[in-house]
């Protein structure tokens, strides 16, 4: 024989209910025994709490009345075939007139007692359950409604009374076997005391109900049916990637039930532990889904370090101080008899070495009952101020790693904290696991989200880890950027478990966020009805969102973005920048980027700031990180000049050379924005600072390849007069490079901690000599590599080179 629990969604709607006469037909025609237990219809338990306060307070409760009667009434009408409808509707009637009077008795009283409370609630179950057997009676003629509450019998604790086991089982067993021919529909939820007065088994009952049904009897299996594929890894509701179980151990399942993995209340584990009876998790929308099994020991290797991560959604913290408390035996005794006397439920007490305080979790409800309670039980105390008046902390979460492997598998604590630190999440307290199968923190509300969704990526490896990503800039490199991910999206995924999400786009004109991501391949389209562009706004519209393995992409060369970089890394959301402005402007600003994003532990990555998207900034961090010591850097970093001097050979002038290099589009607007070396300087002064050099940008030598009066001159035309006019001057050095077989090179140079650019002519022999085109080239010469330097050399422009650093970068933010 089988226990069949189906929860509140399952038994919410005419549709639902017809699922679970799916269900049943099919058990009903193999010839298997079952007995139903049921819940009330979604939400009702929720709504009778309100009008049972409501009616306390002299507040409307008769809307609510309606409100249960139409829900029970339509789906009788539904599913009832006409002539068997009026008794049903009757009886119903005959449930909301009781409820009513119960509720005009608060209301004139103006008091509500847990007893009452209990009595009021207990007409859900008896409703849904009722209609439930009437429903099924039309299939399975054997069908009887069976009320637990005299079958059920507990303590006086109303509200979430305890089971006096033997006698129940006794009764259950006894009026089972004098009705064996028949189906039950048993109520969840509800029992009653000694004096046959209605209790409640405490919220999300139902599942108990079922359990102990299931240990009286003997059951084969308990299967608990709700809307969910079973337990998953964690709430989906919250985390999207969670995934179903197949199995886990009663204690696991008991651990991630108590913090909060509401899919099975935690009581119900012990009556079915106690007799080794199977509990099976199944969807009553999925009937296909193989369900999750509860049972003594896991049989399959998890191949996760945890099961699974459940978190209780607000809770507060109590603090209670004092020197009085240290070496007085018995204080936390007196404290936690005193709140368990008084049924506040205390979630957890955490780990604190010193005994000078005590701290732990309520549910928000409780706390000013439970600061009432301990300033009264212990005004002695207070008064000669041995204890301090207890502190609240409010607005917190717990969340908890639960899984049997943890006891054998070390570092577990040591990367949840990681994570959590590096996600900006601060762990308020520790909690002191009830086994070691669980770790719990507790944390801000606010970060829950994040909190749940960055664990989950971190424990459960094997699935993909979601960049959520904000883009700044949609010229030709941010354009390239999504045409890149998009091409490589399917293949990140497959082989290395990221999927990069660009979350929100922003050029000089609209801006657009959306949380689920935006279509890289309708992007423009989108962004164009997007809202008016507005960069603090977009950024802190990034902040507030709060999302995990957050990556901040500037793909502008704007000095605007630059600002809001430190307060970015304070948000902890990392920088992926082709934009080198903040890197060479004061050295002071550069430290304080560095030092800022490492606090942080996030990633500032600007490997595109010099060459593009060859790997000139991560070699130097390399070569930094283990240990060497940079003697010399030669670079040649400016593909425009590169062009520039390659060509200017043999017959042509320097005026037509430049002239063709702005048609090809190999310079900027101005050609003097190249030429002038203020960018090649920028990258001197990013490596410089990167080799560990305080550099400023006064004190790099800086030869000027064009004459004052080029620089000075008006406009483009002007300079290219002017450039006609000292023509001679590089005709000079042109001769002297041909004679003397050498090239001319525009070299950057750091040595000894100064950094020159200057105009140099190199010999043949030189690892500089052979350039082409506008390519870049950077050698090393550092102590490991003394005679023969590190050298790094190719196209250091263009869109699609750049994009591809940055993507690069991307990818490996959260690696390092
Ligand atoms: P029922 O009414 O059937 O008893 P509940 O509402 O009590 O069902 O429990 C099911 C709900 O539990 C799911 O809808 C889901 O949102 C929530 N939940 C929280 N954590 C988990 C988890 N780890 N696995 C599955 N469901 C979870
Ligand atoms: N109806 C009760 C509740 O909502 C019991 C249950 O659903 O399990 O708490
Ligand atoms: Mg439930």
């Amino acid at each position: 024989m089988k226990i069949l629990k189906f929860g509140g969604t399952s038994v919410g709607s005419a549709k639902s209910i017809q699922c679970i006469l799916n269900i049943l037909q099919k058990r009903y025609s193999s010839g298997e025994k079952f007995i139903v237990v049921s819940s009330a219809m979604s939400g009702v338990t929720n709504l009778l709490t309100e009008m049972a306060f409501a009616a306390s307070e002299r507040k409307d409760f008769k809307s609510g009345l309606t409100e249960i009667e139409n829900k029970h009434f339509s789906v009788a009408k539904e599913l009832l075939e006409i002539k068997n409808q009026n008794p049903v509707l009757t009886q119903i009637k005959l449930y909301m007139n009781e409820l009513e009077e119960l509720l005009q008795g608060v209301n004139s009283l103006k008091e509500l007692s847990l007893q009452s409370k209990d009595l009021i609630l207990s007409y859900g179950e008896k409703c849904s359950t009722y209609l439930l057997s009437q429903i099924s009676k039309q299939y399975f003629p054997e069908s009887t409604y069976v009320d637990s509450s005299s079958l059920i019998k507990t303590n006086n604790q109303f509200g979430n009374a305890k089971v006096n086991i033997e006698k129940t089982e006794y009764l259950i067993k006894n009026y089972y076997e004098t009705h064996s021919d028949k189906i039950f529909y048993v109520t969840g939820f509800i029992a009653s005391n000694e004096e046959n007065r209605i209790t409640t088994l405490g919220r999300g009952g139902s599942d108990y109900t079922a359990a102990i049904f299931g240990a009286a009897l003997e059951a084969e299996q308990i299967e608990l049916w709700s809307d969910v594929d079973g337990m998953l890894t964690t709430d989906p509701k919250i985390v999207k990637k969670a995934f179903s179980l197949s199995e886990l151990s009663y204690t696991e399942a008991m651990e991630l039930s108590y913090f909060g993995a509401k899919v099975i209340y935690p009581p119900a584990m012990i009556p079915a532990f106690r007799k080794n009876i199977p509990i099976l998790l199944l969807n009553t929308f999925n009937p296909d889904f193989k369900g999750t099994l509860i049972h003594k020991e896991n049989i399959e290797k998890n191949p996760f370090p945890i099961k699974g991560i459940s978190s209780i959604n607000e809770i507060s913290l109590v603090n209670v101080t004092g020197s009085g408390m240290i070496g007085e035996v018995g204080f936390s005794g007196r404290l936690f008899s005193l709140l368990a006397r008084e049924q506040i439920n205390v979630i957890l007490i955490t780990q604190s070495s010193s005994e000078h305080s005590i701290t732990f979790a309520i549910e928000p409800n409780d706390i000013e009952r439970a600061k009432n309670l301990i300033t009264r039980e212990f005004e002695m105390e207070l008064q000669t101020h041995k204890i301090n008046i207890p502190s609240i902390e409010e607005n917190l979460c717990i969340i908890a790693i639960v899984g049997e492997n943890m006891k054998q598998t070390p570092g577990i604590s040591g990367k949840l904290f990681h994570v959590l630190g590096r996600n900006g999440i601060n762990v308020h307290a520790i909690a002191q696991g009830s086994s070691e199968y669980n770790i719990s923190v507790i944390i801000k509300k606010k970060n829950l989200a994040k909190a749940l969704n960055t664990v989950h990526d971190t424990f459960f490896i094997e699935l993909t880890k979601t960049l959520h990503v904000f883009v700044l800039g949609t010229g030709n490199i941010g354009a390239t950027l999504f045409q890149q991910i998009q091409n490589q999206s399917n293949f990140l995924k497959e082989n290395n478990d990221i999927e990069v999400k660009i979350v929100g786009i922003s050029n000089s004109r609209k801006m657009l966020i959306q949380e689920n991501g935006i279509d890289l391949i309708e992007w423009k389209a989108a962004l164009n009805e997007g809202n008016q562009a507005n960069m603090e706004n977009f950024i802190q519209q990034m902040k507030i969102m709060n999302l995990s393995n957050c990556v901040f992409i500037d793909n502008t060369a704007s000095p605007d973005p630059t600002k809001f970089y430190k307060s970015i890394f304070e948000s902890n959301i990392s920088i992926v920048t082709c934009n080198k402005i903040a890197n060479s402007s004061s050295y002071k600003e550069y430290k304080i980027l560095k030092d800022t994003a490492r606090k942080r532990g996030v990633d500032f990555f600007y490997e595109t700031n010099v060459g593009a998207g060859l790997p000139i900034i991560k070699t130097l961090k390399d070569l930094m990180n283990s240990g060497d010591r940079i003697l010399k850097i030669e670079a040649i970093l400016s593909g425009t000049i590169s062009y520039i001097f390659n060509n200017f050979k043999g017959d042509v002038s320097f005026y037509e050379v430049v002239k063709k290099a702005q048609e090809l589009g190999f310079t900027e607007p101005d050609p003097r924005d190249d030429l002038s070396g203020k960018d090649f300087m920028r990258k001197m002064m990013i490596l410089a600072r990167d080799a560990g050099y305080t550099t400023e940008e006064h004190e790099v030598l800086l030869e000027n390849i064009l004459s004052k009066n080029c620089i000075k001159a008006n406009s483009v035309d002007d300079f290219y007069n002017e450039l006609q006019k000292s023509e001679s001057y590089f005709t000079e050095i042109k001769l002297k490079a041909e004679k003397e077989k050498k090239a001319i090179r525009y070299i950057g140079k750091l040595e000894k901690g100064k950094v020159s650019i200057t105009l140099e002519l190199v010999e043949a022999s030189h690892p500089f000599y052979n350039l082409s085109g506008s390519d870049n080239i950077i050698s090393f010469t550092t102590e490991r590599y003394k005679y023969n330097p590190l050298v790094i050399k190719g196209p250091g422009a263009g869109a699609e080179v750049t994009a591809a650093g940055v993507f690069a970068d991307l990818i490996n933010v959260g690696t390092e």
